[in-house]
């Protein structure tokens, strides 16, 4: 019997955080581990199981176990069940306050029904006390990279929090930065982080070579916890039709989409979206309409829906539009925009696609990479500065869109607006074929191979996945033996 065989298979369930960044790569990963014939359970809400039935392959190794989302405890509508469902800051703190409150079903149900190690998610810091109460192994997720949490940790041991320039000490790279990490936020993190540093792991959806050796043994070296690369989670989905159906449903089909990318050249084309929490305002959503017609360049838009709003006047588009931009680039079909969830991996995955600007979310970070495709740099909140940092300044796979001010979610109103020139100057950077994009793209593509060297068989998260399965059957029998 091998070590993955039926009778040693661990029983693992994963609990992803409701919102898509955190729920789609974790859920790729708890499809890896049945790839491997363990058996898995997601444990979700309703809402979202409906989402996943559609999205990940079901079966005998891959179950999903729901729990009743307390929408009329905290005043939220039937469905909204997700963060990128929420409309406004006051929504999104509805439906935080609703995630906190799902502690009593999910652990009801892991305590009837105990597994031999849980996956969850950090934002749900109190699976550190179920697991030690059944004394099981718990292993922590959080959708960054560890090149950001070395950040994390960095600026908070030297309370770098009130400069607006500063270099992060003690990083094997030295690595400036340009904005200030709201102090909250940072302290938010740097607590949930404290809880993963407990886990028995963190599972990383990235691979070992784009973190680097060097921030792997950084990382072990100052927190004294382990890391696991498992990804690139999106490389899972091989078929087009498996790509586009990651996450919620597109709005386009997928044939359009494809149709539309394969009337386009290679490298030709500039993907533009900035995930699913961030949403600019009208007058930064303009700016970007001029800088993408000035630069002349093919372009896919995403833009998300305006929520309440299901036919929007020519008067509204023109708050966020140049007067006449759809007439000269979507009619001519230069362009396409997006209105609301995009099959963003099956975009990325097009070879007619030549730069992705983006807010360096992590799974977009790395979908791109995934795929050789190098990347306008436009972080908003959360880690992103960070990840920006790694693209740009440690990897060279893109050029910064410039930046400044880190907000404290992807909602509300923004100080600074990023100005068409600028934004026009970044794009002409990466897609004029000089001798910098040149070098940028060949990067991008090098660390492309990488991505799926990674993944095959003998690669570095083939090998550390089987590595993590064994380390977890022999936690579970040594147990079994006390
Ligand atoms: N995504 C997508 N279509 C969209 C918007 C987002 O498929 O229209 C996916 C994207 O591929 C990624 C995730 O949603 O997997 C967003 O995660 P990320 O970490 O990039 O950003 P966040 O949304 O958490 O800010």
């Amino acid at each position: 019997m091998n070590m993955e065989g039926e009778e040693k298979a661990l029983k693992l369930y994963f609990i992803p955080y409701l919102a898509p960044g955190h729920m789609i790569p974790l859920c790729d990963i708890a499809t890896l581990f049945a790839s491997r014939r363990q058996h898995v359970t997601i444990i979700t809400t309703p809402s979202n199981a409906q989402i996943l039935r559609k999205s990940i392959p079901l079966n005998q190794h891959l179950l999903l176990q729901t729990v009743p989302f307390p929408s009329r405890e905290v005043g939220l509508p039937d469905g909204v069940e997700s963060l990128s469902s929420a409309t406004s800051p006051d929504n999104l703190a509805k439906i935080y306050q609703a995630t906190t409150l799902l502690r009593p079903p999910i652990q009801h149900f892991v305590e009837k029904h105990p597994p031999d190690c849980i996956v969850a998610d950090f934002l749900f810091p109190w699976v550190d006390e179920l697991a030690n109460k059944l004394r099981i192994p718990r292993l922590a997720f959080n959708g960054f990279s560890l090149f950001a949490i070395c950040a994390i940790e960095s600026v908070k041991a030297h309370s770098l929090y009130e400069y607006s320039s500063f270099v992060i000490p003690g990083l094997p790279h030295s690595i400036s930065m340009n904005a200030t990490p709201p102090k909250i936020m940072s302290e938010l993190l740097e607590a949930l982080l404290e809880t993963v540093f407990k886990s028995n792991g963190l599972i990383v959806n990235s691979f070992a070579e784009l973190d680097g050796e060097e921030y792997i043994k950084h990382y072990e070296e100052t927190t004294g916890h382990k890391a696991w690369h498992l990804g690139p989670a999106s490389l899972i989905r091989r078929t087009v039709q498996e790509k586009s159906e990651r996450g919620e449903r597109s709005v386009v089909s997928m044939h359009e989409c494809l149709s539309w990318l394969d009337s386009k050249r290679v490298n030709s084309v500039l993907y533009i979206c900035f995930g699913s929490l961030c949403h600019f305002e009208d007058k930064q959503l303009y700016e970007i309409s001029c800088a993408v017609e000035a630069s002349g360049q093919e372009f896919v838009w995403v833009v998300p829906e305006k929520k309440g709003k299901e036919d929007e006047s020519g008067e509204e588009k023109e708050k966020w539009l140049a007067k006449g931009f759809e007439e000269r680039n979507i009619e001519k079909n230069k362009g396409l925009i997006i209105r609301g969830w995009a099959p963003q991996v099956m975009i990325l995955s097009h070879p007619a696609v030549g730069a992705f600007m983006t807010h360096c979310g992590w799974n977009s970070t790395v979908e791109a990479v995934s795929v050789g495709v190098p990347m306008i740099t436009w972080p908003v909140h959360g880690e992103q500065f960070y990840n920006e940092k790694l693209i740009t300044q440690v990897r060279g796979i893109g050029v910064e869109v410039g930046a400044g001010e880190w907000s404290m979610m992807g909602f509300g109103e923004r100080e600074k607006i990023v100005s068409r020139e600028s934004i026009e100057k970044a794009v002409r950077r990466l897609m004029d074929g000089g001798d910098e994009a040149q070098k940028i793209r060949r990067s991008a593509l090098e660390f492309g191979d990488k991505a799926k060297l990674a993944v095959q068989e003998g690669g570095s998260s083939h090998k550390n996945i089987t590595v993590l399965i064994d380390e977890l059957i022999r936690l579970r029998d040594r147990k079994l033996l006390e």
